[in-house]
Formats: C-alpha cells, structure tokens, sequence
C-alpha cells in the first residue's frame, strides 16, 4: 500500500510518519531527507541540487522529482509513505505517473487548536532544542536550560503560513477527493494511535501490503 501524508503546518505528520515506520514497517520518503541525503552522498543528481542552493536558488521540481524516481525504485517491495510531496496538483499528476497512490492521510487538527499549540512550544536558550507541542515544560528536558516562546512563532506568522497551507493544499484535496481519509489530531497522543491503528488496518485490509 501506498499513502501520501499531508497536514498543516505543525500538525503532527512528522509524529505519524515515526509510527507508520516504527511501528508499521512503511517505507518512509521525506523529499527533504532525500535531498539532503544525495547531497550528502554527493550523488549525480545531489551535486546538481547542491550547485542551485549554494547560489540560494530553490531546488528546481524536476530533480526533486527525479530523486523521487530513484528512491521509489528502491522501495518496490514495501509499503510506502510519502511526506513533502506532492505540494501541488501538478506534482500529484507526475507522481501518479510513477507509483499507484492507494490513500491519502490528512492529519488534521482545526486551526484554532493548531494555533495555541505552535505558540506555546518553546525553545532552550541554551541548547536550542525544541520543546514537545503540548507540554507546559519550563525547562529543557536534555540540559536544563531555560525555555522561551520562539519569537518567529507569533499570531500573524503562525496564521498566515496556515493560510498559506490552507490555500495551496485545496486543490490538492480536491485532487484526491476519494483517497482522503482524515485523522483528527486535535485530541491527546494516545487518541490519535488509535485512530491511526484503525486506519492503517482498515486500509491494508482494503489495498493489501505491498510484496
Ligand atoms: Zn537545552
């Protein structure tokens, strides 16, 4: 089985893409850890996107997508889960061309919910480590240093970046209208694995896994 994972900006996806590997085995492609994995391998294709960023240029799609194909040779024989990509209906078009999409998992949680957990996550002054969203912590849990509210994560930046989301990914849902199933994130972490455990059996009951 094949899914895409989408969600708004702080969302959980990167919570739910850990248990969809640790805990279910998938196959976890992350088009930001395979840049900056060919990059670090100094593959072909990671020197070409290497040359675009030293001069700050943004990643041209094409080899983005090209690494994609690379990676998804790779992985024929197990259940995949895609994370970054696509961004757009474009991207969903290419990426159809290439691999069999089974379902779409968007990890929701209503704005304003989403909103009160970015700006109360705090960041270490001393070490820089983040802060769980959701925990009142006021010192950091690896070296004990004090914790401050991120100044970046203000009101109108944490609205207009979902704003932003919320925009671009329309058409996206609409693009997948009958792959989405939806999984609340808006209650406590044990809540969401369950509804997740649900999910994912349902639909490896439905699409089989991948062999
Ligand atoms: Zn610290």
């Amino acid at each position: 089985m094949n899914l895409i994972l989408l969600g708004k900006p702080g969302a959980g996806k990167g919570f739910i893409a850990d248990i969809l590997k640790n805990e279910y085995g998938f196959y976890h492609i992350s088009t930001g850890a395979l840049l900056r994995k060919n990059i670090a391998e100094g593959t072909q294709l990671g020197q070409v996107a290497n040359g675009y960023m030293a001069q700050g240029e943004l990643v041209p799609n094409d080899l983005v997508f090209d690494m994609l194909k690379d990676e998804i040779g790779k992985m024929k024989s197990k259940n995949c889960v895609f994370d970054g990509y696509p961004r757009s209906v474009l991207q969903a078009k290419s990426l159809a061309g290439i691999v069999n999409i089974d379902s779409v998992l968007f990890v929701d949680v209503p704005d304003d919910i989403l909103i009160e957990r970015v700006l109360s996550r705090k960041t270490c002054l001393a070490c820089g480590n983040l802060s769980e969203i959701g925990q009142k912590d006021t010192v950091c849990k690896k070296c004990g240093g004090e914790l401050v509210t991120r100044a970046d994560d203000n009101l109108e930046v944490v609205t207009n970046r979902l704003n932003v989301y919320n925009e671009s990914t329309a058409p996206l849902k609409e693009f997948y209208a009958d792959k989405i199933v939806v999984l609340d994130n808006s209650g406590s972490v044990e809540q969401t694995k369950q509804k997740l455990n649900q999910i994912i059996s349902d639909l490896l009951k439905k699409y089989g896994e991948n062999i």
